[in-house]
């Protein structure tokens, strides 16, 4: 066999070169140096047999296909070997035609193999590559945000102080002209100009120093009893002048509401949920300002029926400079900071905030904190 089968072949097939190996051990060692298209063994064989061969050669070499050869009485053997993984078996005596044509099928079956094995090394290689490129692209954007988040914060930090003192200055002035009435009418307005759009400015670097402490955790809450229904009285009247376009109706408990929180926090919260209120909705529309308790939470919300926020854009309304499309459009000026910072003041607080809003139609923010035991029923 191990003569008669290279000549048959050799008639048959231009450019094959066989290797020839007596016994299985034999062939396991060449085919552990070469890379076969196909191998073709006995099954019948002293030592080990063609049987034991293939599963040794499956675990070598699992892409080399392999032809056994067994006798035309023993069907059992061919089917053990097709089931143990063999490309195919040649019955003995050979069928010339037939082994030619079942070794040509292997080769053919062994060379798509290796094209496979070569298109899926490539794409590996592709992935490794697209995936290393990904790694650096993160790395450059992630460096961009530090240094952009670093920016931010030195800005605003150099910035605080002389807009301090502008802010001071003026509000200087409004209470000296108050007392003495020295200013004439122009002069007057434009004071107050200068007082309204400096606190704006003032606000603006102080979202930006809170963002800064976010992302260092340095903002802290400082923890006292707070009546939530009287803070939200003073909120709203300090705030008296910015709802002249608007108007407000508030339901706010005689009874103290108490909650363990940072008052100035909690008043920002409020002020700056109010201030979206009013930015986003039209002259003379409605808002409300809703403070009760529910359960073991106390609630503060505030409805406004503006612009309304599309619902894809709800799940992302609080995080870091997010700005919803609608708003960003009709050149309302904003930052998208301030709802981040108030989810995380409402977090720190264990609290939460939540919105519920129609495109078109209006918005309501709601904080939920735990209300202090003690609060007296129906506060
Ligand atoms: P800013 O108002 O400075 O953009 P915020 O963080 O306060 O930043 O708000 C984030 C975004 O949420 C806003 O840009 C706007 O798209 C949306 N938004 C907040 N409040 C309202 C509201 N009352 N009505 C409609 N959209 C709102």
């Amino acid at each position: 066999m191990l003569h008669a089968i290279p000549k048959m072949l050799a008639a048959y097939m231009e450019d094959l070169a066989v290797d020839t190996a007596q016994g299985a051990a034999a062939a396991l060692a060449q085919a552990s140096q070469t890379d076969y298209d196909a191998i073709i063994s006995d099954i019948k064989m002293p030592e080990m047999d063609g049987l034991e061969l293939l599963v040794q050669l499956r675990a070598q070499a699992p892409d080399t296909p392999m032809l056994l050869m067994t006798a035309y009485d023993e069907p059992e053997t061919a089917i053990q070997a097709l089931r143990g993984g063999a490309y195919d078996f040649i019955h003995k005596p050979l069928d010339r035609e037939y082994l030619v044509a079942s070794l040509g099928r292997a080769l053919q079956v062994r060379q798509l193999r290796r094209q496979v094995a070569a298109q899926q090394a490539a794409l590996e290689r592709h992935a490794a590559e697209l995936e290393s490129m990904v790694e650096e692209r993160t790395r450059e954007a992630q460096q961009a945000l530090r240094i952009r988040d670093h920016f931010l914060s030195i800005a605003a930090h150099e910035l605080k102080t002389p807009m301090t003192s502008i802010l001071g200055a003026a509000q200087l002035l409004q209470r000296r002209d108050a007392a003495d009435g020295f200013l004439n009418p122009r002069d007057v307005r434009t004071l107050r100009i200068l007082v309204q759009q400096t606190l704006r400015l003032h606000r603006l670097i102080i979202s930006l120093l809170d963002l800064s402490r976010l992302q260092t955790g340095q903002l802290t809450i400082e923890r006292q009893v707070v009546d939530l229904a009287a803070l939200a009285r003073r909120v709203v009247e300090e705030m008296g002048t910015a709802f002249e376009r608007h108007t407000l109706t508030t339901s706010i408990p005689e009874n103290p509401l108490l909650v363990t929180g940072d008052e100035l926090r909690l008043e920002q919260v409020l002020y700056n949920l109010l201030q979206n209120a009013i930015k986003y909705s039209p002259r003379g529309g409605a808002l409300a300002v809703r403070v009760a308790a529910e359960e073991r939470l106390a609630t503060i919300s505030v409805t406004d029926h503006g612009i309304g926020i599309p619902a894809a854009a709800q799940p992302r309304l609080f995080t870091r400079f997010y700005r919803a499309e609608n708003a960003a459009a009709p050149g309302i000026s904003g930052m998208g900071v301030g709802l981040y910072v108030v989810r995380e003041i409402m977090t720190l607080h264990g609290g939460r905030v939540e919105v519920a809003s129609v495109e078109g139609q209006g918005s309501t923010f709601t904080v939920w904190l735990p209300l202090r035991r003690g609060t007296p029923a129906g506060a």
